[in-house]
């Protein structure tokens, strides 16, 4: 089933120059690219984006981290994209990042993770709500 997905290279990723690679790695992996956006976000706007984390003690030094530099969010598309960019992604903590995945290649800690992508329909779609207007999505 042809489905979206909502994904941001993280600021640490941007600023070490892996922009470019980490979307390669996208579209090698079979996604098109349905919308893209290089942007900065505020402190605001990240804790409502991670609002579902908002209890956890590392809430403050992640929303502090996303809105530290600029980052990219995109809109992906294809066949069982959220459960696909979740295995291209690779484990949270690149630690346990199996070879291969952007996190392996590309994250510097757990929290500095290089990528981020919904992990289950109804977060996709309040994820893309809340980043991008219907018109940005046709
Ligand atoms: P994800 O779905 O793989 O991104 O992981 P989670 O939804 O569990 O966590 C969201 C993001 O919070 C992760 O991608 C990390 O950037 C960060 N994070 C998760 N766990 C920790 C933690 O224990 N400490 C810190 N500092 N950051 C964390």
């Amino acid at each position: 089933m042809i489905q979206r997905t909502f994904s941001i290279i993280k600021p640490d990723a941007v600023k070490s120059g892996n922009t470019g690679a980490i979307l390669a790695e996208i579209e090698k992996g079979g996604f098109k690219i349905v919308s893209i956006r290089k942007q900065s976000i505020s402190k605001k706007e990240a804790e409502g984006f991670y609002a579902v984390h908002a209890a956890k003690g590392f809430f403050d030094s992640l929303t502090t981290f996303m809105s530290s530099g600029p980052l990219v969010l995109m809109v992906l598309e294809k066949d069982n994209a959220i459960a696909d960019l979740r295995k291209l992604m690779g484990a949270t903590n690149p630690a346990n990042a199996e070879e291969g995945t952007i996190r392996k290649k590309f994250a510097e800690s757990l929290e500095h993770n290089a990528i981020h992508g919904s992990d289950a329909p109804e977060t996709a779609a309040f994820e893309i709500g809340y980043w991008f207007a219907g018109y940005e999505l046709i």
